[in-house]
């Protein structure tokens, strides 16, 4: 892995950095370049006017690694929150969250207990709930909530990394118990022990994942959520769509995800496409380790972030 994107990984977790930037008027600034706003509101606002375009969204409250009880269940308070506020505007929208912002770090029963209650509010509203995939210290945990509270009825999918070796084995289970998933490259900083070292290794992967997700078999996904293909890089969105139109799959079974403010022109050419295409909304004051992870997977990103340092 590049010096650069290793770097800016770790940095990610560094709490000073974190401190000084999450509370400066200048960091708000940088963030605003991948982050929606703060409040929910300016969330809701911008889930709208993605709508207007006629794609979806997926909102996502920023936090993760929550180190008290309070906060976790401040976390799915939050969360039940806006899937009621969605519900109420009448938004396009369901609703991603991380596993150690519910307390995972916690205990495992803490985070099943906490993505329970959200589940359920999502459930009340026809919606559904995307359990986001951490670093690979929580994959087998998080995978493992996700198939209990899936088991008991309720609207939850998940997400595979291509990047990690498991990920045909976890796809294999999930398609087999009718558990959606958006397969994305992989955003942590992993050992070579787990996962590819290396960016073609990684999007060779992201493609037979693709490939055997979108195979006929598997028990069809029932609920509000759809597999999906979470990706900015033309050369794979090409081969999938080329893919899912010779196996005969339709927008009613996949769908394309971006994150807010990158490649809105591959967002745009694919709804125009007829694909359906879902933006995943990131809000909140907690924005730094999201924001580091988007600066590290793009180096000239850190030519805005200068730009923007040289200009203030
Ligand atoms: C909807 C969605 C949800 C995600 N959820 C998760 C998750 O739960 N867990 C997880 O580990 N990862 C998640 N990711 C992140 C993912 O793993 C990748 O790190 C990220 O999508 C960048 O990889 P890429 O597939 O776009 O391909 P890349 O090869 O990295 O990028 C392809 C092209 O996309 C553009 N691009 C990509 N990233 C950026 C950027 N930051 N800034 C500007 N341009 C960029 C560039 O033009 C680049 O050439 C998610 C991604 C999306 C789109």
């Amino acid at each position: 892995m590049p010096v650069l994107k290793s770097t800016l990984l770790s940095l990610s977790r560094n709490r000073r950095l974190r401190q000084i930037l999450e509370t400066s008027r200048l960091g708000h600034r940088l963030s605003s370049r991948f982050v929606a706003g703060i409040s929910l509101e300016e969330a809701l606002a911008a889930v709208a006017g993605v709508n207007a375009q006629g794609m979806a969204a997926t909102l996502d409250h920023l936090g993760e690694n929550v180190e008290r009880l309070e906060q976790a269940e401040a976390a799915a308070d939050a969360a039940a929150a806006s899937l009621n506020a969605i519900a109420a505007r009448g938004l396009h929208c369901n609703l991603s969250l991380k596993l150690t912002q519910l307390g995972l770090d916690l205990g495992e029963a803490v985070a099943a207990r906490l993505l329970l209650q959200v589940a359920s509010v999502a459930y009340r509203h026809g919606n559904g709930v995307r359990v986001d995939m951490e670093s690979s210290a929580y994959t087998d945990a998080t995978l493992r909530i996700v198939e209990q509270t899936h088991a008991q009825g309720f609207p939850v999918g998940t997400v595979l990394q291509a990047s990690l070796y498991r990920s045909a084995a976890d796809l294999q289970r999930l398609r087999e118990k009718g558990i959606t998933v958006r397969l994305v490259k992989g955003a942590y900083l992993e050992p070579a022990s787990l996962a590819w070292p290396r960016k073609p290794d990684v999007d060779a992967s992201f493609d037979q994942l693709m490939e055997q997700m979108l195979q006929p078999g598997g028990s069809m996904p029932a609920g509000p959520l759809r597999h999906a293909l979470a990706t900015h890089d033309p050369q794979r969105l090409q081969r999938a769509q080329m893919f899912a139109t010779a196996m005969g799959i339709g927008p009613r079974q996949l769908e394309f995800q971006m994150l807010y403010g990158i490649r809105r022109d591959l967002q745009r050419e694919l709804a125009e496409a007829g694909w359906p295409v879902r933006i995943y909304i990131p809000y909140g004051a907690e924005w730094f380790p999201y924001f580091m992870r988007r600066l590290a997977e793009r180096p000239a990103n850190l030519l805005f972030l200068m730009r923007n340092l040289f200009s203030a």
